[in-house]
């Protein structure tokens, strides 16, 4: 591989690794990382929750200017590709410039899901996806007192969490019987749903918006609820999930289905383009299910991956899946997929503190959840990642001591 050398279309989590790791790897060719936001790639995750206190813009680039001119990584801030020419191994801007490639990476990342409802487009109504989306609801909660969020995810309830604590009455409105239910088990959505109102913040469960009220002025004033109902705001937040960007690989002739569908080794159906993060459709190899994940570790680790694959390496992409999310009620973090899960053991962790909930389909242990329990959290992404893998016997055995389950397979594996 020489002339053109890899073209990553994306410079998001995904884009930026994939070029820090082609270079730490080695990788001798030209990189051109291309991305249609302003300035450097940054980090999406303090945007709900640091970004929103704090500010300080400097603090979320993954790396400053000179790390990409050191490393000789081409890259383009404002840099729209507009479509996909596989027969001439080429990316088109919408600059009108054409840039061949010997092999394209896909880090297109997710975009918001929006509502089809009225009133979306009145003025304080308000999204999370972009550093973009953050300064202005940084300036826009400064004037705010009354904040409804619509959708009960991360983004919802991280962005609940800061508005509350600048003092805004705020409002979670969900759909859905739980909050963030499509990623954590009851247990923890419970645990969350005390921890929001013990705040203070006003969460509907089951309620359904209708419309959006606007004022005289074109603003956002309220949030009408299915039921009839209304709720008073100065300032809404639609967080309703999000949609992949596979359109221009769809466009390109690739499978695409909820995501940019890609192999075991995360290629395409074209063996010059490679998909990666948030955009890509991959087959997790413990469940054999195709699935979508948004997070910084499967970012991360899809570029990291598919930067040695394109060095060389031949190995199927298997990592453990982790996650991890800041609010009111703790530090949550995720260890494996626990969607699924038939049985679930909740316990506390050793010093008490933590909440931990142990998730098995069958006799499979799928993951754990938890709250505050950073040790117990790192050792059942240690279990996840054993072969054979740790079945609920082992950990039953153990009496869910993930810590001391985990130590005893490290202590064997060094004797
Ligand atoms: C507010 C927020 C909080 C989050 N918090 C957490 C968290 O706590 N923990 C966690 O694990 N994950 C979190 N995430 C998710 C995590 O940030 C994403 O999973 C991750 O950023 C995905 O990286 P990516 O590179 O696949 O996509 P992105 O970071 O979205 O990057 C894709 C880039 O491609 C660009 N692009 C799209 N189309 C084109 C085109 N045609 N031409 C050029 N460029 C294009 C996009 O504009 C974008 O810049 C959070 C996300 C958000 C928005």
């Amino acid at each position: 591989m020489t002339a053109h050398g890899i073209v990553i279309a994306g410079a998001g989590q995904a884009g930026f690794q994939t070029a820090a790791s082609l270079r730490g790897g080695g990788y001798t060719g030209p990189i051109t990382l291309l991305g249609d936001e302003p300035g450097l790639p940054y980090q999406r995750p303090p945007l709900s929750k640091a970004y929103l206190e704090h500010g300080a813009d400097d603090r979320l680039v993954l790396r400053k200017p000179h790390f990409f001119a050191k490393h000789g990584i081409g890259i383009e801030a404002d840099c729209r590709i507009d479509a996909i020419d596989r027969s001439r191994q080429a990316v088109m801007l919408a600059d009108g410039r054409r840039i061949t490639y010997d092999h394209l990476v896909l880090a297109l990342g997710a975009r918001n899901r929006g509502l089809s409802i009225a009133g979306t487009d009145l003025g304080r109504v308000i999204e999370l996806r972009t550093l973009a989306h953050a300064r202005h609801i940084r300036e826009q909660l400064a004037a705010a007192h009354r904040v409804v969020i619509i959708g009960g995810g991360f983004i919802g309830l991280e962005f609940a969490t800061a508005a509350h604590k600048r003092g805004c009455a705020t409002t979670i409105v969900e759909a859905g019987d739980r909050l963030m239910a499509r990623a954590v088990c009851d247990t923890i959505s419970a645990h969350y749903l005390a921890a929001h109102r013990q705040a203070g913040v006003d969460v509907r469960l089951g309620a359904k918006v209708s419309h959006i009220i606007g004022n005289a002025e074109g603003r956002a004033a309220g949030v009408a609820l299915a039921d009839g109902q209304t709720l008073d705001a100065d300032l809404v937040l639609i967080a309703t999930g999000v949609v992949p960007n596979s359109e221009l690989a769809a466009a390109a002739g690739l499978s695409a289905d909820n995501g940019i569908l890609v192999d075991e080794i995360l290629l395409t159906g074209d063996p010059a383009v490679s998909a990666v993060g948030d955009c890509a459709a991959f087959v997790h190899r413990a469940s054999g299910k195709r699935i979508r994940l948004e997070s910084v570790q499967n970012a991360a680790d899809q570029a990291k991956y598919v930067a040695a694959r394109i060095l060389g390496s031949a190995q199927p992409y298997d990592t453990v899946a982790w996650f991890w999310s800041d609010q009111y009620g703790g530090k949550l973090q995720i260890a494996g997929l626990t969607a699924g899960a038939d049985e679930q053991v909740a316990h506390r962790s050793i010093n008490g503190k933590g909440l931990i909930v142990d998730c098995f389909c069958g006799s499979t242990y799928l993951g754990t959840e938890s709250v505050d329990a950073p040790a117990e959290h790192i050792a059942a992404r240690k279990l996840l990642g054993l072969q054979p893998p740790v079945d609920k016997r082992t950990i039953t055995e153990f009496e869910h001591d993930l810590r001391a389950l985990a130590g005893s397979f490290l202590k064997n594996e060094r004797a």
